[in-house]
């Protein structure tokens, strides 16, 4: 039976194996029927998954060469256009719509042999942080169904987690991909600012978004993001510093380098008393292996979550508005002779609650009598984060602190509360308002018996020893 451990070690298998690339589609497709109950795909491309398996080995045994991601099986979180495909964010407003192109990501993926298997289901428009908030029904955690597997990037993450795919992309605006890697017990990785091309990603907070990898292994991600990575014409906010060999790094073994956490992170209330307990354990292990670690000060904890949700949600307002029942997907006729109330009806229709909640929100702190004291003040503290960071990398090569402050919480639980469920961002969200690389490296089980990850920050386009630093984490 088809079994994957490595990108690696499937590209030495399909050196003996000339029908690898079939073997390894025609198992995944087999998976992901076993675990429908998971709802982590919304789709799965089986015929077009199957035929280009058939091309891969065909081309491999008639000796050319082969691409980074030869017969790679990867799985794209409903928010990433692949041209053809349906792609609907999770959203009823999307209902039926179809890519006209394909995501710069997807088209570096491709080109290295990648082999696409399908759509996989995530929190509407990539708003949430436990996979509830889906259109199409709510994802559930693989270790304990009962549980949420964490989100925006839900489906993307148990995709790994149940082995249903090799890998899998998400986006990550505040978290979505390390706050469901630390659920789910897997890698999630999310580069910096800027580092993969945005275009075809479908937005929800320009400035903060970026595409996200998620792996069981390091290399793996490290490889993916090698390929995805890099200058793009049809995105000026991607950057053109040169790409390194990031999967050289990812297998490095480092010591004595200088690593910072904030104190107030680990003195949280809200923080649950083993996670706390484990972090601060190894904390201790860190200094027994050779690294310095010390604790600072991070004055600004409690205002890193507002600053968040108020930039979002006035990005997410302007974004949203190109869905108005006329240009995209679900469009609302039934009865209504006005134009206004065609466009009033699609978006009431079309968008779910979280999703309305956030585009009022973000038409709030933009209107002429709150711009100031919310939109313009949080501005500020971003930039002030940013002028912060700078010193703090001054001296420190790295920053560490729990993904989330407490492990996979049971389905339903915080539904009714958006605050209780904001709040748990308050890990996360700093990486993405200074947009530093950051990852979630597993490496704890919690007493309940979910799992749970170390969030590991460097600083900008130091992806590099984020990968060296992660592997030698791990390592035993
Ligand atoms: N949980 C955060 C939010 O709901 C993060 C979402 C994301 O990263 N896409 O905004």
């Amino acid at each position: 039976m088809f079994s994957y451990t490595s990108i690696k070690e499937y590209h030495s298998f399909l050196g003996t194996n000339p029908d690898g690339c079939m073997q390894a589609v025609k198992h995944y497709i087999a998976a992901i029927e076993a675990n429908k109950h998971l709802n982590a795909f919304l789709e799965v491309f089986a015929d077009e998954a199957l035929q280009r398996a058939a091309e891969l080995d065909k081309q491999r045994t008639e000796g050319q060469t082969m691409g980074r991601l030869h017969g790679v099986v990867v799985s794209l979180k409903d928010v990433i256009c692949y041209k053809g495909h349906k792609v609907t964010a999770a959203s009823k407003i999307l209902d039926n719509f179809e890519s006209v192109y394909s995501a710069t990501a997807v088209e570096r993926l491709l080109a290295e042999g990648a082999i696409i298997i399908g759509r996989n289901n995530c929190d509407e428009f990539a708003m949430g942080s436990s996979s509830e908030n889906s259109a199409f029904g709510t994802v559930k955690n693989a270790r304990d169904t009962s549980r949420v597997p964490g989100g925006s990037s839900g489906g993307s993450a148990v995709a790994v987690q149940a082995d249903l795919t090799m890998i899998s992309l998400g986006s990550d605006t505040g978290g979505s991909v390390r706050q469901p890697a630390d659920f789910c017990g897997i890698i999630g990785m999310k580069p910096s600012y800027g580092r993969i091309s945005r275009y075809g990603l479908i937005a929800y907070a320009s400035s903060f978004d970026q595409i996200g990898i998620f792996g069981k292994n390091l290399a793996d991600v490290a490889i993916a993001l090698e390929v995805m990575s890099g200058e793009d014409n049809f995105d000026s906010t991607a950057s053109s510093k040169p790409v390194a060999h990031y999967e050289e790094h990812s297998h490095k073994l480092i010591t004595g380098k200088k690593i910072a956490y904030f104190k107030q992170v680990l003195d949280h209330p809200g923080i649950d008393p083993e996670i706390k307990a484990a972090t601060e354990n190894y904390i201790q292990t860190l200094k027994d292996k050779g690294f310095i670690v010390e604790a600072i000060n991070f004055d600004w904890l409690d205002y890193i979550v507002p600053t968040y949700y108020i930039l979002t949600t006035a990005e997410a307002t302007s974004n949203l508005s190109r869905f108005d029942g006329v240009r995209y997907g679900f469009r609302s006729t039934e009865g209504i002779d006005d134009l206004n109330e065609m466009y009033k009806q699609s978006r009431s229709k079309g968008f779910g609650k979280e999703v309305q909640r956030r585009i009022l929100l973000g038409n709030f702190v933009l209107s002429s009598g709150y711009f100031d004291a919310y939109f313009t003040k949080a501005q500020q503290v971003r930039k002030l984060l940013s002028d912060n960071t700078a010193t703090i990398f001054e001296q420190y090569d790295a920053i560490i602190s729990p993904t989330v402050p407490a492990p996979a919480f049971k389905l339903g639980e915080k539904s009714d509360d958006s605050v209780a469920m904001y709040l748990a961002d308050i890990y996360t969200v700093y990486a993405n308002l200074v947009g530093l690389p950051s990852i979630s490296v597993p490496l704890f089980t919690h007493s309940n018996g979910m799992p749970f990850g170390l969030q590991l920050m460097t600083n900008h386009y130091e992806e590099e020893l984020m990968f060296a630093l992660s592997n030698s984490f791990l390592a035993k």
